[in-house]
């Protein structure tokens, strides 16, 4: 592999995690624990690091966590853990994410199998969609004991993991890793499979106890003057294509327009400058002050060197020409370039799964469809659209049919 998709960041080695470690309050009822959507409980896995009992953390990490290793790489632990993290008062957060990382990789290199098979309730589940909402909602209901088929469209498993989030912030070896130890508790996946034209949702029902819709919000939305524009490609089809071409990416442009000014509008701008594109201007509709994106993916692209324009909304597309006006204040930019590429968000595709979409959102409060045997989980259920968020849920929505089909014993 090239080193444009190296994992960015390094990891940390065995006497440079017990220094990160050792930095730790150990708090009584630790903020950084109850901060955890996934309820990972850093405080209780860094204890067990700085006893060099590295088995004992990996056990509390695997034991609320199948993705832990992924988790570890891109969750917004600034947002979660880190923000409540005690230490933050006396200098900077203890780095949860880099701990757990260290944590996860020796369980890896270790292969220690953690997670088990329950024994089987002769009940099963289809979950449609490999994503992380799926992926945890087959780990939880294998260790209660359920069979569990999973389909999926595309010809590998993981949703984003796989086909979104670039290689240098998640390597796809991790990804691959944690779904083939979800094969091997059980989970039988049933690949290049889409529910509601391949197979339908009837057929899926008639033979399953329950169904979890999980297809996340797989399309990449379309400002409507970029329809059918030869120039345009949107952000999740762009990344796609690169992870899935990675030594022999063909149609490297010259120059690029982003447009977009969240974390995946960073994910595309980085990932161009990673391959070499000379010019890469990001429009971003927010000011600074109010952008989506994180701090440190923002840093991170700036840092390559894209320029970054904050502010401007489309108005109108000749062919590659863009004309941005200014939000607040009178002024006009025309950008013109070799592709345009827009990050503007992500929509749901329910077509024959029996959902009706408002604005391309599924909206349901909690888990339950209409119809009593489906639920549905990860990005289309309520809640944070992050991989932490789909694990909390793949694991919550797993419970509620344990509930409803056994009374949750
Ligand atoms: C570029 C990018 C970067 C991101 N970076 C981060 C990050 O750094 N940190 C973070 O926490 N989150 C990040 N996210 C968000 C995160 O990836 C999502 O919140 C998460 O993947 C949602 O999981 P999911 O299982 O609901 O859906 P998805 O990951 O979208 O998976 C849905 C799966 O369902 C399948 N599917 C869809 N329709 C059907 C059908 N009809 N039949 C069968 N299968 C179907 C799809 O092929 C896919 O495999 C990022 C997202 C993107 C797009
Ligand atoms: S809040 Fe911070 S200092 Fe306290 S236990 Fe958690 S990681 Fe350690």
């Amino acid at each position: 592999m090239t080193n444009k998709y190296r994992e960015e960041a390094p990891g940390y080695t065995m006497t440079t995690v017990m220094e990160e470690a050792a930095r730790c309050l150990l708090c009584h009822d630790a903020p950084c624990s109850a901060a955890c959507p996934a309820d990972t409980d850093p405080a209780s896995f860094i204890q067990s690091v700085r006893f060099r009992n590295l088995k004992g953390a990996a056990d509390t990490i695997r034991s609320n966590n199948a993705l832990g290793a992924i988790c570890a790489r891109v969750c917004p632990t600034e947002k979660y853990c880190e923000l409540a993290c005690s230490r933050s008062g006396i200098d900077v957060p203890i780095d949860i994410g880099g701990i757990q990382r260290f944590v996860t990789d020796f369980e890896q290199q270790g292969d220690l199998k953690i997670i088990e098979k329950g024994d089987s309730n002769g009940k099963s589940v289809a979950i449609v969609g490999s994503g992380p909402g799926g992926l945890q909602t087959a780990t939880t209901l294998l260790e209660k004991g359920y069979a569990v088929d999973i389909y999926e469209k595309n010809e590998k498993a993981g949703g984003y993991l796989t086909y979104g989030i670039p290689e240098y912030r998640l390597p796809a070896n991790i990804v691959n890793y944690e779904i083939q130890r979800i094969i091997d508790l059980g989970a039988n996946i049933k690949y290049n499979t889409t529910v509601g034209k391949d197979i339908t949702m009837t057929e899926i029902k008639a033979n399953h106890d329950a169904v979890v819709v999980a297809v996340g919000a797989s399309e990449g939305k379309v400002l409507s003057m970029f329809k059918d524009n030869p120039y345009v490609e949107s952000a999740v089809d762009f990344l796609a294509r690169v992870k899935e071409n990675q030594d022999d990416i063909v149609d490297i442009p010259g120059s690029a327009i982003v447009i977009g000014g969240g974390d995946v509008a960073m994910d595309v701008s980085t990932t161009l400058k990673r391959l070499n594109v000379k010019n890469v201007t990001d429009v971003a509709y927010e000011e600074f002050d109010e952008f989506k994106a994180s701090k440190k993916e923002l840093a991170g692209t700036q840092k390559q060197g894209v320029t970054i324009v904050d502010g401007y909304v489309p108005e109108r597309v000749n062919g590659n020409e863009v004309t941005f006006k200014h939000r607040n204040i009178d002024g006009e930019l025309k950008i013109k370039a070799d592709t345009i590429i827009l990050a503007v968000g992500q929509k749901v595709n329910t077509e024959g799964l029996g959902f009706v979409t408002e604005h391309g959102e599924v909206k349901f409060k909690g888990y339950k469809a209409k119809d009593e045997k489906v639920y549905v989980t990860g990005d289309i259920a309520e809640g944070d659209k992050t991989v932490v968020w789909a694990v909390r849920k793949g694991k919550e929505v797993a419970e509620e049919i344990d509930h409803d089909l056994l009374g949750g014993n």
